[in-house]
């Protein structure tokens, strides 16, 4: 594993990871928690409900939308957006904030308008845009998973294919074929010390 021996501000990365729906973010940054601990996986705050099996400060900081509008207001998000038109997700500044001042690498799992947020907020943020192998395959994964009705499905593919246009806004592409190898790419980028050539 990565040698923790250069440590400061210069070589703390902070990495957002954004892609269409169901092209496997989720999958992707769960798998870097797991096998990279050194990489701090920035925790959300959404204002929508858990899903079963999701834990209050590890999936998400699950908040109402009073409690949202504070965040909002007091600064405390370092983006923030509507997802799916439906509910609100923000990013806390805080940990990312500390962790790059420690030295520490930040990866953020977010949308793709928050990704365009932190672009303009920290310029310094390297985007990686998830693509699948092919749509067929994107389509067989958002069918698959089984989490949405067929409309929501329907409306879910509409706009991914509007956000897969906005590959060409990002600095680096990683095709999700098999997730280890997707987020060791992922973390290699986090390392690297010079700006790539875009393919
Ligand atoms: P889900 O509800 O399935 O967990 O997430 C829905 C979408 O919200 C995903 O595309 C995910 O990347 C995005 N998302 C999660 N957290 C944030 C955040 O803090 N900011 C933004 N802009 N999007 C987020």
């Amino acid at each position: 594993s990565r040698s923790r021996v250069r440590r400061g501000a210069s070589s703390a990365r902070l990495v957002v990871l954004a892609g269409p729906t169901a092209v496997g973010k989720g999958t992707v940054a769960g798998y870097i928690r797991e096998h990279y601990p050194q990489v701090l996986l920035s925790v959300s705050a959404t204002t929508r409900a858990p899903r079963p099996g999701e834990i209050e400060g590890v999936s998400y900081f699950f908040v109402d939308d009073a409690e949202f509008d504070r965040m909002v207001e007091a600064g405390e998000l370092l983006e923030w957006a509507v997802v799916h038109n439906a509910y609100r997700y923000g990013t806390p500044r805080g940990p990312v904030e500390a962790a790059l001042a420690r030295g520490d690498s930040v990866l953020l799992e977010i949308d793709i308008q928050g990704a365009r947020a932190v672009r303009r907020s920290m310029p310094q943020a390297r985007l990686v845009f998830l693509l699948p192998p092919t749509w067929d395959e994107l389509v067989r994964r958002l069918i698959g998973r089984g989490t949405e009705s067929p409309a929501e499905q329907a409306r879910r593919l509409e706009t991914a294919k509007l956000e897969l246009a906005a590959q060409e806004e990002f600095d680096y592409r990683v095709v999700n074929h098999d997730v280890a190898e997707a987020a060791r790419e992922v973390v290699d980028l986090m390392n690297l010390r010079r700006e790539p050539q875009l393919p």
